[in-house]
């Protein structure tokens, strides 16, 4: 297994943000992590990532415990966040440098990253002056940079034109072939398009879990479904 979480809760103060959830993501599987905003995708993508801790429960990535070994985990984690917060002054691929630098990557890796999501011919701009497809293939060199086996992808498509969509759709696709991924989104077609498997949360419980190939054996639509579960 790739990612193992076990009964995870997560208390902001009183508030509840997770409740006893557990799943688990087998190695080279995309998923698809769904639910309306507020439902605790973000939360438990920086519990998997080791940004914040839970309050209680057991999160392991890639064989390594997160709670008690973070920055070993960390080695093996690419985390795209939601927003994607880069320095928009840094020139791309000094941004790359100075993130490998963090990682201790060697300099002869960025390279092959910028080509890697296609950002060779803008890799010497500012990233500021990067249309936001672009500024999204940033986030996700710097993710892989380190080569980790695992990639967490909080809601990389989201404010992106139908184009550059389909392009990061793509790109997600492909880092797919080799590491296991899970993103979050609210395009059920992306889902569709992309994923093995999708998980859907609800108010911080997961209240669907499915294997795409079976979803597609019903009649349903994975739009039907999402509001059958999260409606109430
Ligand atoms: P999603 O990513 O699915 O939209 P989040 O994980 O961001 O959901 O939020 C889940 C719940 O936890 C929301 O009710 C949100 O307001 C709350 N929450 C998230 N982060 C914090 C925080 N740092 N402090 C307090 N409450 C938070
Ligand atoms: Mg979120």
């Amino acid at each position: 297994m790739s990612i193992q979480v076990s009964l995870v809760n997560k208390f902001y103060n009183q508030q509840q943000a997770l409740t006893e959830v557990s799943f688990e993501v087998g190695k080279g599987e995309i998923v698809g992590f769904l639910g309306p905003n507020g439902a605790g995708k973000s939360t438990m993508m920086k519990i998997l990532t080791g940004f914040i801790k839970p309050s209680s429960g057991e999160v392991i990535v890639d064989e390594i415990d997160v709670l008690t070994s973070a920055l070993e985990a960390k080695k093996n984690i690419g985390y795209l966040p939601e927003h994607n917060p880069l320095y928009a002054d840094m020139y791309v691929r000094e941004y790359l440098h100075f993130q490998a630098a963090i990682f201790k990557v060697e300099k002869t890796q960025i390279e092959a990253c910028i080509d890697k999501v296609g950002l060779s011919l803008e890799a010497h701009k500012k990233i500021h002056q990067l249309s936001k497809g672009y500024q999204q293939r940033v986030g996700l060199a710097a993710a892989i940079l380190h080569n980790p086996t695992v990639l967490i992808l909080d809601e990389p498509t989201t404010g992106l034109d139908p184009n550059q969509l389909v392009e990061i759709r793509t790109l997600i696709k492909e880092l797919g072939k080799e590491k296991t991924v899970l993103f979050s989104t609210h395009i059920m077609q992306e889902v569709e398009a992309v994923a093995d498997k999708v998980i859907i949360l609800n108010k911080g419980n997961i209240v669907f879990k499915t294997d795409m190939n079976q979803l597609k054996a019903t009649n349903k639509s994975l739009e039907m479904l999402f509001r059958e579960v999260t409606s109430s």
